[in-house]
């Protein structure tokens, strides 16, 4: 059984890790960078290593930190979620030193993580993929014969992306011409690969994505399934589980695919098979995320399954604790990604001090944060800094809750989505329950709300800034 874990992480999610280390009597090692000094996973893990000044490099130095979980005594490393968590080479590196790595290994990292090979397995499987390409782009013209083939609109996209960057929707040629170097350019700058390839763009789809667990025995089972389709350019604000959208029998159809998807890749740990849902109601496998998924809380809540600890165990090398016919779900559960943004200005970030937090309790309601009054946001990072998850047994229930733990919590100092998400739910097409991709794009007066904010005392803010300021 592994006994100590490095962190190979930041944030809320480094957080995260820490408390499963600590109720199953794990020691947990956390990496930080000069930036990063003050931030909760360093105060919360039970000892914490500075990897330099730059605010991102270390985080990003595979060789640097497999060789700390060595000279720390680890014999696991966790690697969150972005980073390095899709990075083939971080896994191989911790084989090579004796580290086992808390995921999938090596190759299947490696062929998931090029769309186009994760494309070619999953058609290899039975698994319906949305038409698009059989190889990488080479040329424009190349494009252009393929998009008259499938039919416009259709989608470029960064074969080696990922967090809803490098993608883009084009509706004619002319588009097809305007983007094709863009999206090549966003690849080779945001994931160090040049290569995109084209997909038909499924026209206002819902995100429907399924949790997958697999063991080292070959087991594999699926946690029902996510409903992430409330985005904004590509990227997730709201995740909710199950999808309110589907029937129980589209459920169980979907479930299966995905178990048959992580199957035929010989799928080890915590994995996530996505699709998209069009309107006539076909799944199209979009992509599988070789980790552990930010929104895995919806999951938790409703199967009180703990995904993170379950990892664990897998990478130790036990069996999985739950056959499929153990696992079920109850209620829904909603997740709120926390950005420090500003709504009404664009979602430009809002960095800075928090003057206050204070995470919203009560029944069914889950904060997971990487803040605290007098915390300073650094600039350098993604801009979630909290997760806010609320349950109830009924569709409805939820809503109301989440309402009313958006209301309960509070963040001063930085503007974030907060009040937006409450517009989203006071949303009749969202509690309709008949919302896609499309949503928060075709509704941008849910950013017209006037917020109140109780002036801070001088007294409140000068006490916060201490408070930072002694590392409180
Ligand atoms: P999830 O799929 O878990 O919802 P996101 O797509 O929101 O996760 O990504 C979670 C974090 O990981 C974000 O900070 C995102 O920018 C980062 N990320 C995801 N994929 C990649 C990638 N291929 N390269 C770099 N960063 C990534
Ligand atoms: P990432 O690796 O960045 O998460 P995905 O392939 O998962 O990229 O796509 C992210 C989002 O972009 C999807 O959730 C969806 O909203 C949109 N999208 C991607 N591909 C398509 C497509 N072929 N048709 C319509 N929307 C798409
Ligand atoms: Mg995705």
């Amino acid at each position: 059984m592994i006994k100590k874990i490095l962190i190979a992480n930041r944030g809320e999610i480094a957080v995260r890790i820490v408390r499963a280390c600590s109720e199953m009597g794990i020691k947990s090692v956390a990496i930080y960078t000069d930036a990063d000094r003050y931030a909760l996973h360093v105060k919360k893990a039970d000892e914490a290593y500075n990897i330099g000044s730059d605010p991102v490099i270390g985080y990003l130095n595979a060789h640097n930190i497999v060789n700390l979980a060595v000279a720390a005594k680890c014999d696991a490393l966790h690697p969150g979620y972005g980073f390095l968590s899709e990075n083939p080479v971080l896994a191989e590196i911790c084989a090579k030193r004796g580290i086992k790595f808390i995921g999938p290994s090596p190759q299947v990292i490696r062929q998931m993580g090029d769309k186009i090979q994760a494309r070619k397995a999953m058609i290899d499987a039975g698994v319906p993929v949305v038409p698009g390409s059989e190889h990488n782009l080479e040329s424009i013209a190349e494009a252009k014969e393929l998009a008259a083939k499938i039919r416009y609109p259709v989608m470029l996209k960064a074969t080696n992306g990922g967090g809803g960057r490098g993608i883009r929707r084009c509706n004619s040629e002319d588009e097809l011409i305007k983007n094709y170097d863009r999206v090549v350019s966003e690849a080779t700058k945001a994931f160090g690969k040049p290569e995109v390839f084209m997909e038909k763009c499924v026209v206002n789809p819902r995100h429907i994505e399924v949790q997958v667990m697999g063991d080292s025995l070959g087991n594999v089972i699926h946690l029902f399934e996510r409903d992430c389709s409330i985005q904004r350019r590509n990227q997730k604000l709201i995740e909710i589980a199950p999808s309110p959208q589907l029937s129980r029998a589209q459920r169980d159809y979907i479930g299966k695919i995905a178990v048959q998807a992580a199957k035929t890749v010989g799928y080890e740990n915590a994995g996530t098979v996505e699709f998209l849902l069009d309107q006539d109601n076909q799944f199209y496998f979009m992509e599988m995320n070789t980790r552990l998924q930010v929104e895995h809380t919806v999951t938790e809540t409703i199967t009180g399954i703990d995904i993170v600890q379950e990892q664990i165990r897998i990478a130790s090398g036990l069996p999985l604790q739950y056959k499929q016919e153990d696992v079920n779900y109850r209620g829904f559960a909603m997740e709120f990604r926390i950005n420090a943004e500003d709504p009404k200005n664009d979602f430009l970030p809002s960095f800075g001090r928090v003057t206050r937090y204070y995470a919203p309790g009560g029944p069914g309601v889950r904060t997971d944060a990487a803040m605290y009054t007098g915390y300073v946001i650094p600039p350098y990072y993604d801009s979630m800094c909290a997760k806010l998850t609320v349950w109830s047994l009924t569709w409805e229930g939820v809503v109301e809750r989440g309402k009313r733990a958006l209301n309960d919590m509070v963040v001063y100092g930085v503007k974030t989505t907060k009040p937006y998400y409450i517009e989203i739910l006071k949303h009749p097409g969202f509690v309709g329950r008949k919302f896609d991709t499309s949503f928060v794009e075709t509704h941008p007066e849910l950013t017209n709300y006037s917020v109140s904010r109780p002036k801070e005392s001088l007294a409140a803010a000068i006490s916060a800034a201490i408070a930072a300021h002694v590392g409180l």
